[in-house]
């Protein structure tokens, strides 16, 4: 048998999937892409036109209009990868607390979810991927033949996010992520399309108390199931 041809990694925020997704993709050589870029790409760009995120016509009309391109990174500054929007270097923009606090009322979206599914899926349908989100195993690539959802407590997940922000120099404050987290967790898994949660035949992995290498090592140990 052959490695699988896509992996799925769904799971909340912070838990893990970028850094471990991107991991296992060196590992194995494949493309690794992590589609809350986009989300993030059309929230940001509704933030920059001072569309108001509530206008669901006018955001709708950006997923359906932007071209999002993700390239190998260009810069040796901790990225994975670029992000580029109409010619400009997005990749930092899109983590800002302004993009944080409202993608997951854009993401709720039905047209934005079908404009950016339908770039996934055809990402996706190239094989050799791992693709990391919050459906992806569930709407984006439900054929994918592993399905790995990574859990674990928000406190957990906001004290990841609050230590990425003072290792890059940047402001932060934990009980704000906390709550912040914990309002996206409830939009992105009570909304009526696509929500966030794991596939009847996805493995979950408890990340609590497990560093990014046993995740990796547990992940890896899935795939050689294959060969
Ligand atoms: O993974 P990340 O935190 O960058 O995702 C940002 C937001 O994008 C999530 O909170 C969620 O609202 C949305 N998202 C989604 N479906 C995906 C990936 C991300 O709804 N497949």
């Amino acid at each position: 048998m052959s490695l699988p041809a896509c992996i799925a990694i769904d799971g909340p925020a912070a838990s893990g999937k970028s850094t471990i997704g991107n991991q296992i993709a060196e590992k194995i050589g494949y493309l690794y892409f992590d589609t809350g870029v986009m989300y993030r790409a059309i929230t940001w760009m509704a933030w920059q036109r001072d569309a108001s995120y509530d206008d669901e016509a006018v955001v709708t009309g950006l997923a359906e209009s932007v071209l999002i391109d993700v390239r190998p990174p260009s810069v040796e500054d901790g990225r994975d990868y670029d992000v580029l929007v109409e010619g400009k270097d997005i990749t930092w923009e899109i983590r800002q607390p302004e993009v944080d606090a409202n993608v997951s009322v854009v993401s709720a979206y039905r047209g934005v979810r079908a404009a950016l599914t339908a770039q996934q899926r055809r990402i996706g349908q190239r094989g050799q991927v791992v693709m990391v989100g919050r459906d992806i195993g569930t709407v984006v690539l439900p054929e994918a033949e592993l399905k790995i959802y990574l859990d674990a407590s928000p406190e957990v997940r906001a004290r990841r996010r609050y230590e990425e922000r003072l290792e890059r120099g940047e402001e932060a404050d934990l009980e704000m992520i906390l709550e912040n987290m914990r309002r996206r967790d409830k939009i992105d898994s009570t909304r009526e399309v696509a929500p966030l949660r794991a596939a009847e035949d996805a493995v979950v992995i408890d990340t609590d108390d497990l560093t990014i290498e046993e995740v990796v090592a547990e992940i890896e140990r899935l795939i050689r199931q294959f060969e």
